[in-house]
């Protein structure tokens, strides 16, 4: 039988475990994986463009488990009632193809994100960061909040969004940490002026130049979320020029990433190349560095296997016939 965990049962794995917690066991299970690089089958996602959106499937696979994800990027979806992004995914035992796990990965996807991020930010950000410019306020930025207040030392969160009331409902989802200073900014260079980390989680088809070279100061870290599709980036090109570049995987990076707005052979290091030591992240105080997140289909991988362990442990979810449960494998026409 296949563990089916809907978006409740979701909900309450993560009422259980906190999403503070949730995100640093996120964190521990994705660097797991990417540090074992060279094990798994990888591919760029396979992405259905639409001039509203796109719809990506994301599988990777190792010798014993293979998975892959379903996701929607569609930023004018608010305005109908839907998320811009919607998501579900698959586990599977390589050895017999049987699905062990069905899940909603809407709520996944943003505490993995997250915890991508904050991985990076281990990494690269200056371990004296304390105060963060966080630049859309939409359905991902509570998590990329919470793990840089509870797992990296932000006491400060510069807000910046377009919309006011996504900026007031940030302030209001975190008002129970009141050790998180929340300060709303007038504009993004607003947000951006005197903050060590800068996080954009815009969500826009365009070009968007969001964080422009006037506003980098030595020494910063950019998160760039929000960029993930062709055409759809946050950072202007000279941004990136000032920047030491950090991806998840290139290929696909170099079409969907910030860096699909430079040569295709500007110079970019591979996060995993950073978790196993083979290359150097920040080599001085003044550097600034960039995490290009797009999203790769590991960082899922790793989330299914983490939520189908703890699913088990917790006994949450329930057991489905996804697939045929036959008594005679070779008679599919009497069940
Ligand atoms: P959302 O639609 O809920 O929120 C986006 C917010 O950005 C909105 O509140 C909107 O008002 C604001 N915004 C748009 N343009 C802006 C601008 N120019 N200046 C200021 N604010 C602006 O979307 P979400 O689910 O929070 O996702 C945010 C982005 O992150 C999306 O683009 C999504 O595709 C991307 N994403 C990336 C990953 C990844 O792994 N890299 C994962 C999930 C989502």
């Amino acid at each position: 039988m296949t563990r089916f965990i809907d978006v409740p049962t979701m909900s309450r794995l993560v009422a259980e475990i906190g999403i503070p917690s949730f995100i640093g066991d996120l964190a521990t299970y994705i660097g797991e994986d990417f540090a074992r690089w060279h094990e798994f089958d990888k591919t760029a996602r396979a992405a259905a463009h639409s001039p509203m959106g796109v719809i990506e499937l994301m599988p990777v696979a190792d010798a014993q488990l293979y998975a892959f994800k379903y996701v929607n990027g569609h930023p004018e979806n608010t305005a109908l009632g839907l998320p811009t992004v919607m998501a579900f995914g698959v586990l599977s035992e390589v050895v017999t193809g049987y699905p062990i796990l069905l899940s909603e990965l809407t709520i996944a996807t943003a505490l993995r994100t997250a915890a991508t991020s904050l991985l990076a930010a281990r990494l690269l950000a200056r371990p004296d960061s304390h105060s963060m410019a966080l630049i859309g306020n939409g359905t991902q930025s509570e998590f990329q909040a919470l793990a840089f207040h509870c797992h990296r030392g932000i006491r400060e969160i510069r807000a910046y969004d377009r919309d006011p009331k996504a900026t007031a409902k940030l302030m209001q989802n975190l008002a129970r940490y009141p050790e998180l200073r929340i300060i709303r900014a007038r504009s993004a260079a607003d947000a951006i002026r005197g903050a060590d980390i800068v996080t954009t989680l815009t969500a826009e088809k365009v070009h968007a130049d969001i964080v422009t070279p006037d506003m980098l100061a030595p020494g910063m870290h950019l998160n760039a979320v929000g960029g993930d599709c062709p055409g759809k980036t946050e950072l202007h090109p000279e941004v990136l020029r000032r920047a030491r570049i950090f991806v998840e995987y290139t290929p696909q990076t170099r079409v969907e990433g910030e860096i699909q707005r430079l040569p295709a052979d500007h110079p970019v290091c591979e996060l995993w190349q950073l978790i196993q030591g083979e290359a150097q992240g920040r080599r001085q105080d003044k550097d600034i560095t960039l995490f290009d997140s797009v999203g790769f289909a590991l960082e899922d991988y790793a989330t299914l296997r983490y939520v189908h362990a703890q699913a088990l442990a917790r006994n949450l979810g329930a057991d489905i016939e996804l697939v045929p449960d036959l008594d005679d494998p070779k008679d599919l026409y009497r069940h």
